[in-house]
């Protein structure tokens, strides 16, 4: 058995990633003035360069050592998974003339040009596709991989990052995705034989990382960590034994040449969840190779209880007990606790880190501004509070750093510092807003009765006598084209440039336009277009008491594309109605029937850092509970149709499968929740895109909702049948019209598809409308495109 080189490794702690994004989003401003052609690819290198020299001289100042590979290497230019693709020279063969470009830096296939065009498309090159990585908000590029694709080392990045950070005087250990997650993520690539398993070339990948490892050694790294999650998941293309067998063969052919000379030491991370499933126990197959070290996420997984495992004892495990994918400050008492716990694990030594990399959080709590009193918080200004119960980035880099130092030298020697964690907590705990007894105690008195509406035949008679819609009822999703000019009225109203009456003056002016337009096209139910929100969970948490926004949280949510999550931290309640006005209004203008419009709980949680000292469960019934009161409230303001969006549905589902079903269940009835309070004419809409649906499809009929509208225009209506066959018969609206891409889709296209629907499902339950709405669409494409959708509806109603 190889033994580490270091006797104690990262004994200062380590975390498994930083942010790459710049604390003031620096390199997504840089990356995009290079697609923009202002800027040349050596600018954009050197802009990045500097990033990566301020997040290492950052990591080291705020504890970690320098010399030991402790501070990770962990820069994209736009994704890990890309990077790896990159780095294996697995590239599609429609993107085949990028490579061996003359403008490629020197050790790269690709130019930075030709790397970005693989991520974002050119003509009629589709880029590859973009898929959510693990349960996190972060979007992978998914590689192609076929039985020809040609693997060989044909980027050398990582050992140049390596070198770089090295010559300006810190030892890292450069991040790279591991061969068998790399393998399990990747898709057949289009002109694979059926049934072709990309993990079917792992010995053809293996030896690439094998030359990786080697060059990374001969420049002196250390460590090198290799990212396995996929092992913390059993919803994977092929059986768990068959993904263990793969970490076999992988990590033993890459552990065959000697530690020092001939690779670095590995450190496989398993970020994400636990190891053990009640048929496999990833950590025993880990322990048995011959890596030397593991990385465990003990924040969402757990051990089994008291377990030793004897491969260990030659290996450091990282203890992954400071969370990286959300915001709270740690107990630092019960993380010590933890690690006091691990002592039965047999480990050769302890280190401690982060459960994932540091990513998936903004950078630093000391970039937003706070109010002197919890009274004066108000938009970014932060309830002061919040300050100290908030662990961000380089907050969370100081904790690692307090425990490795207890670790060490024993709790004595970090008793401020725990005192103060255990302050925070317990401030937390029982701070006003934090706990309203008022909406605990509405949730504690809910019965059954709260989750349930009448039966689906009375109120499908009921609301076509109250609604009267034709057949095939044509409607759009919410959102019309947020121009130009409703983005510069937001901004300056946001920056005191414009005062609020005229900011809603213009949104007003908006809604006409909108409402005309549709009546134009002739569409039978209307919507108000959406022009007063800048995104479907913030509008909501600015409104709600329970949560904060942020002005610098920023995250990457993929490329260069960053999303600033609201902080629910608090018990949910609605202080005021929060669209009713704008409905209210929109419904004054027509006398057509007008939808209101709101996000979903689980949605809304999805999209936001959720407190983690309840079950989620009690989060989103909170949620549910003040959206139960807008639908309330707009049913009483005259609105008979309301659609309550949940986009993330899927998302959240859970990545073991025996925790499906406890997740299908809280989401559910939180939806229910938020939905069964209206009278039985009024009618409750669903969406539901950016997802399979596969493994959700028992819970949206469990919605109960009158109408759902789905994502199905790409997959030509196979959600159709899907529902149809799981028992669904309620309304249904299969998006006829793609709305992801600026074609105008014809009247033909529209018409075969709506035939298509039609023809597998009962008729009278159809609806004609767009795929998601069109917030992102120009009304160019917008208005003919909706045009062509009432035509198809008018040729397919013909035919009934
Ligand atoms: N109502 C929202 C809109 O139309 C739904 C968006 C979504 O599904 N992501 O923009
Ligand atoms: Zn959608």
């Amino acid at each position: 058995m190889t033994t580490t080189t270091t006797p104690t490794p990262f004994a200062g702690g380590t975390v498994l990633g930083y942010p790459r994004i710049g604390r003031r989003r620096e390199l997504k401003k840089a990356v995009e003035a290079f697609w923009a052609g202002t800027t040349s690819a050596d600018e954009l290198e050197a802009t990045a360069a500097q990033i990566r020299l301020a997040t290492l001289r950052r990591l080291v100042e705020l504890g970690l050592d320098p010399t030991d590979g402790s501070v990770p290497g962990s820069f994209s230019y736009y994704d890990q998974v890309l990077d790896a693709s990159a780095l294996l020279g697995a590239v599609p063969t429609r993107f085949a003339s990028l490579v061996g470009a003359d403008d490629a830096p020197a050790g790269d296939a690709l130019s930075l040009a030709g790397y970005f065009t693989v991520a974002r498309g050119q003509g009629d090159r589709a880029p590859l596709e973009m898929t959510k990585w693990f349960d996190t908000n972060y979007h992978y590029l998914v590689p192609e991989i076929g039985p020809d694709t040609a693997f060989s080392l044909a980027s050398d990045r990582v050992v140049r990052e390596f070198v770089e950070a090295r010559d300006a005087g810190v030892v890292t250990r450069p991040v790279v995705v591991g061969p068998v997650t790399y393998l399990l993520l990747a898709k057949a690539a289009d002109d694979a034989p059926a049934g072709f398993s990309p993990l079917s070339r792992l010995e053809d990948v293996v030896p690439v990382y094998v030359e990786l490892l080697r060059r990374l050694a001969a420049e002196g790294a250390p460590w090198v960590q290799l990212d396995e999650p996929i092992l913390t998941s059993d919803s994977i293309d092929v059986p768990v034994a068959e993904a263990l067998a793969a970490v076999t063969t992988a990590y033993g052919a890459l552990t065959t040449a000697p530690v020092g000379a001939g690779r670095p030491a590995i450190l496989v991370a398993t970020p994400f969840g636990g190891l053990a499933t009640q048929d496999a126990d990833a950590l025993s197959t880990l322990a048995a190779t011959d890596v030397e070290g593991v990385a465990l996420d003990l924040v969402k997984g757990s051990l089994p209880d008291a377990a030793t495992y004897p491969g260990l004892a030659g290996k450091t495990v990282v203890a992954g007990v400071v969370d990286g994918h959300n915001v709270w400050r740690a107990d630092l008492a019960a993380k010590l606790d933890v690690l006091d716990g691990l002592a039965a694990l047999g480990a050769g030594a302890l280190a401690v880190g982060t459960s994932t990399s540091l990513q998936h959080v903004p950078h630093d709590v000391d970039d937003e501004t706070y109010a002197a009193t919890s009274a004066e918080a108000s938009g970014t200004t932060l309830d002061p509070r919040l300050r100290e119960w908030l662990a961000f980035a380089d907050q969370k880099v100081v904790e690692v750093a307090t425990l490795a130092r207890g670790l060490a030298q024993g709790r004595a020697a970090v008793t401020a510092e725990v005192d103060a964690a255990t302050a925070a907590v317990t401030s937390r705990a029982t701070a006003a807003g934090v706990v309203v007894p008022a909406v605990r105690e509405r949730a504690a008195a809910l019965t059954e009765a709260d989750f349930t509406r009448a039966a689906y035949a009375e109120r499908a008679a009921a609301q076509q006598a109250a609604l009267d819609l034709p057949p095939l009822p044509t409607t759009t999703i919410g959102s019309f084209p947020q121009t130009p000019e409703i983005r510069r009225a937001r901004a300056l109203n946001a920056r005191g440039a414009l005062a609020d009456a005229d900011y809603a003056q213009q949104m007003q002016d908006e809604i006409r336009r909108v409402v005309a337009l549709q009546e134009e096209i002739g569409l039978d139910v209307l919507v108000h277009g959406e022009p007063e929100r800048n995104d479907m969970v913030q509008y909501f948490a600015e409104l709600l008491d329970g949560f904060a926004v942020t002005a610098n949280g920023w995250v990457q949510s993929y490329g260069s594309r960053c999303v600033r999550p609201p902080i629910l931290w608090g018990d949910v309640a609605r202080p005021a109605p929060m669209t009713v006005e704008w409905s209210a209004f929109t419904a004054s203008l027509t006398d057509k029937p007008v939808k209101g419009m709101l996000t979903g709980p689980v949605t809304i949680l999805a999209w936001s850092f959720v407190r983690d000292d309840q079950p989620l469960g009690d989060t989103a019934n909170q949620v549910g509970l003040a959206l139960r009161d807008e639908l309330a409230d707009l049913e009483a303001a005259g609105i008979g149709i309301i659609q309550v969006d949940e986009p993330a549905l899927r998302e959240l589902l859970p990545l073991r499968q025996a925790d499906h079903a406890a997740y299908l269940d809280w989401s559910v009835r939180s939806f229910r929740l938020a939905t069964s309070g209206v009278r039985t004419e009024t009618q409750v809409h669903t969406h539901l895109c950016y997802s399979e649906f596969g493994e959700v499809i028992g819970a949206i009929d469990g919605l109960d909702a009158d109408v759902t509208s789905v994502e199905a225009a790409r997959s030509r209506m196979e959600i159709v049948p899907e529902l149809r066959d799981a028992g669904y018969s309620r309304g249904i609206g299969p998006g006829v019209y793609d709305i992801h891409s600026p074609r105008v889709p014809s009247v033909e296209e529209q018409t075969e598809l709506l035939a298509l629907a039609v023809g597998s499902i009962d008729p009278r339950v159809v609806w004609a409308n767009p795929d998601c709405g069109l917030k992102t669409r120009r009304y160019e494409e917008t208005v003919p495109s909706l045009e062509n959708l009432v035509a198809a509806t008018r040729a397919v109603r013909a035919t009934l």
